[in-house]
């Protein structure tokens, strides 16, 4: 049945006194049960986060340029610190976005722009060389703009292959993507190889950091090997980060960065062809929440490098207990070698997806991977408090699925 659109309005407490009670009936993310789409790095980031994000709450980053100044100086302030974080050469720019899809989809524009003023050629339509880990955010953008996207098997690690995309690049090539790592098993793609076959190719590289830009450097500081996939790369044109994941900042914001001018000046949107006049946005969307750009700006200025450095290395730490953890399950383990905090988890001689369902009967979210099949899961430091309570129920559903469930899985691999 249809809700109707109500004649008279309740009111404030009764109103979020419903709005608990719905919420009660969600996965528990707090306790760690859903294995993405929330990050936490402690209490002190949720709370700076918020109060950001309530001080600018009603103001529009539309504005920024014309009425709310405070934004546009907190948005250029959030921009430059990433291009010091990643390392950006002088003369590179870069946008807030409201997420990686955002960042992603701005940056195809912009390659797609970039080649067809480079050919010429205005209805030049091209495609994109991506190893099949990559995210489908880039198929979004091909879809939106009627690019062909060429999806190249990974190699035998789950790194993307150079020679073989080098092999599916052509003329019409307007994008290479690497991403630094990619989402289904945490590994950062050979960045340094991807960008010579850029340069060597005259092939816009575009690195997604969507998810580890704002963890990997840190981590990186720590002492563990993380693989260079900056923009001091040579090769790297763009690159996209997101805040709302491992920059603990409040959703919804990330960032897109380029080389220099030459790609800058392809981002965004610029039209006179109505009456009020020029109409200019950096983003595919108009209207975008204050709140995020100052959550964004107040938390990166909060934690600073050595906030994210110390929550990189109780991360870390945990899940290195995580792995080892998971290595000592008979019939599980780690699928390829995960240089972050995405772990996905295969099994030999039996259905793993059998096991995410008894995981899922005792109340754990399941993420899975199906090729190959693997238990997945994007660790922040909510998971730390729950992580031997999901290993003891990992390590009792995976004994009960070795030693002779005969349940067939169901389950269907979805995002
Ligand atoms: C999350 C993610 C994206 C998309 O970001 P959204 O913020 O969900 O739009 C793109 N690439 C990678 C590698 C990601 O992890």
């Amino acid at each position: 049945m249809r809700t109707t659109f109500p004649e008279t309005g309740q009111d404030h407490d009764a109103l979020i006194d419903e709005i608990r009670r719905r919420k009660a009936g969600d996965a528990d993310w707090r306790g760690g049960r859903v294995p993405l789409f929330v990050f936490k790095g402690s209490d002190d980031v949720d709370a700076i986060g918020r109060a950001a994000f309530n001080e600018l709450f009603t103001e529009n980053a539309l504005g920024a340029k014309r009425a709310f100044l405070s934004l546009g100086a907190m948005e250029r302030e959030v921009v430059d610190m990433g291009l010091d974080l990643f390392r950006a050469p002088d003369g590179a720019q870069g946008f807030m976005t409201t997420g990686g899809t955002e960042s992603i989809i701005m940056a195809v524009q912009a390659a797609r722009n970039f080649a067809r003023a480079a050919t010429g050629n205005a209805s030049h339509r091209g495609n994109l060389v991506l190893a099949d880990t990559a995210h489908p955010a880039f198929d979004k953008a091909a879809r939106l703009m009627d690019l062909d996207v060429r999806r190249v098997p990974a190699a035998a690690d789950y790194r993307a292959d150079p020679i073989a995309m080098a092999a599916a690049a052509d003329r019409d090539t307007i994008l290479i993507v690497g991403s630094a790592p990619c989402f289904p098993f945490g590994i950062v793609d050979p960045i340094g190889e991807l960008s010579e076959l850029a340069l060597s190719r005259g092939l816009w590289l575009h690195v997604d950091a969507c998810v580890g830009g704002y963890l990997a450097p840190f981590v990186r500081d720590t002492g563990r090997l993380v693989p260079a996939f900056e923009m001091h790369l040579p090769g790297v044109r763009s690159l996209s980060a997101d805040l709302h994941k491992f920059g603990y900042t409040p959703k919804p914001a990330s960032t897109v960065f380029y080389r220099g001018a030459a790609e800058a000046v392809h981002h965004g949107f610029d039209a006179d062809v109505w009456p009020n006049g020029r109409f200019a946005t950096s983003t595919i969307v108009g209207t975008r929440p204050g709140g995020a750009v100052a959550g964004a700006w107040a938390v990166l200025k909060h934690l600073g490098r050595a906030g994210y450095r110390q929550l990189a290395a109780e991360l870390m730490t945990s899940i290195d207990r995580y792995r080892t953890g998971v290595a000592a399950i008979p019939g599980l383990h780690v699928i390829g070698e995960p240089h972050l905090s995405i772990v996905a988890v295969g099994a030999s001689g039996f259905d793993v997806f059998r096991v995410a369902e008894l995981m899922a009967a005792r109340g754990w979210v399941p993420g899975v991977t199906q090729r190959p099949k693997g238990l997945h899961r994007m660790m922040s430091l909510l998971h730390v408090p729950s992580m031997d309570g999901y290993l003891a129920d990992l390590a009792a559903t995976t004994a009960e699925v070795r030693d002779g469930d005969t349940g067939a899985a169901h389950l269907k691999a979805e995002y």
